[in-house]
């Protein structure tokens, strides 16, 4: 059965969305800050305090239509929980399956209220024309000059997160579920995750769009982190 691992440490290579239909290629990047703007390769994590909202302001939303807008909010706010056949991810045999959740907020459910550190669970998702609350999403329609389409900074201090930027960009040319499983993939990264070696994993560098879902190997990573694990790698059964 293939070895499935989320790596903690900061990875500095391109992520790319691969969307299969029609080649396009989504790359995104992210980086962690320390207040000074150096770049740390540590274990970070939101130190939240518990049943409190966190605020994400989004700027720039006359870029998208209605639609897209409903596929950012989903990324992040969804509680759905969507079973796949393992088999047709490689994950195992012919029959067995694993449920996946379709936004972070579902995800970070799944982990209970037990954890060392409490990660942000609700989600205060509002349009603004200024960078406020702790998450940040800058919808741009311009490139980015490396060819970037989406770029999560975050900035922490003492191993905790204190803000969490995303950057979208060529927002207007992208399809409502691209932008979802960008939106999706970045805000692993606003929760702590880095980079999985699956290739079939939404945290994986290159995402192929076909099953853009948080995977219970992505939930397991969140729970290690937020319980402060200092090992460098969850490995998961499938
Ligand atoms: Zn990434």
């Amino acid at each position: 059965m293939p070895i499935n691992e989320i790596v903690f440490d900061y990875v500095p290579d391109f992520d790319k969305i691969v969307e299969s239909e029609n080649d396009m290629e989504l790359k995104s990047s992210y980086v962690v800050e320390n207040l000074r703007g150096d770049v740390v390769q540590t274990h970070v994590n939101w130190k939240w305090a518990k049943d409190s909202p966190i605020n994400v302001s989004v700027l720039n939303t006359h870029l998208i239509n209605d639609e897209q807008m409903d596929s950012l909010k989903d990324a992040i706010l969804s509680m759905d929980e969507i079973t796949l056949d393992d088999f047709s991810l490689h994950k195992g045999p012919k029959g067995s399956t694993s449920v996946y959740n379709s936004g972070w907020q579902g995800a970070v459910t799944q982990i209970g209220d037990n954890t060392l550190y409490v990660p942000p669970s609700t989600f205060n998702i509002f349009e603004s024309d200024i960078a406020e609350g702790s998450i940040v999403i800058l919808l741009e329609s311009g490139s980015h000059p490396d060819g970037y389409t989406g770029y999560t900074k975050n900035t922490v201090d003492n191993n905790e997160i204190l803000k969490s930027y995303v950057t979208i960009y060529d927002v207007d040319s992208l399809s409502a579920s691209q932008l979802n499983t960008i939106i999706m993939h970045e805000f692993g990264h606003v929760l702590g995750l880095a980079h999985s070696t699956d290739p079939e994993d939404l945290m994986y560098p290159v995402i192929k769009t076909d099953y853009p879902y948080i995977s219970e190997c992505n939930v397991d990573a969140l729970e290690a982190l937020y319980n402060g694990n200092t090992r460098t790698t969850v490995v998961c059964e499938k």
